[in-house]
């Protein structure tokens, strides 16, 4: 892990909770596969941005 300064960062949010995370692409992948954090809800592509 290299320090970059401003880290890529992603809005995620969550279309069952409205939690509103930022998250890096290492963060969305974990996502992706584990659900939302908050709720537990499985996460889509299309709630990053
Ligand atoms: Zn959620």
């Amino acid at each position: 892990m290299v320090p970059t300064g401003m880290a890529e960062l992603l809005e995620f949010v969550c279309e069952d909770c409205s939690a509103l995370i930022e998250v890096n692409p290492e963060m969305r992948d974990v996502l992706l596969q584990e659900g939302c954090v908050v709720c537990g809800m499985p996460v889509d592509e299309s709630e990053f941005r």
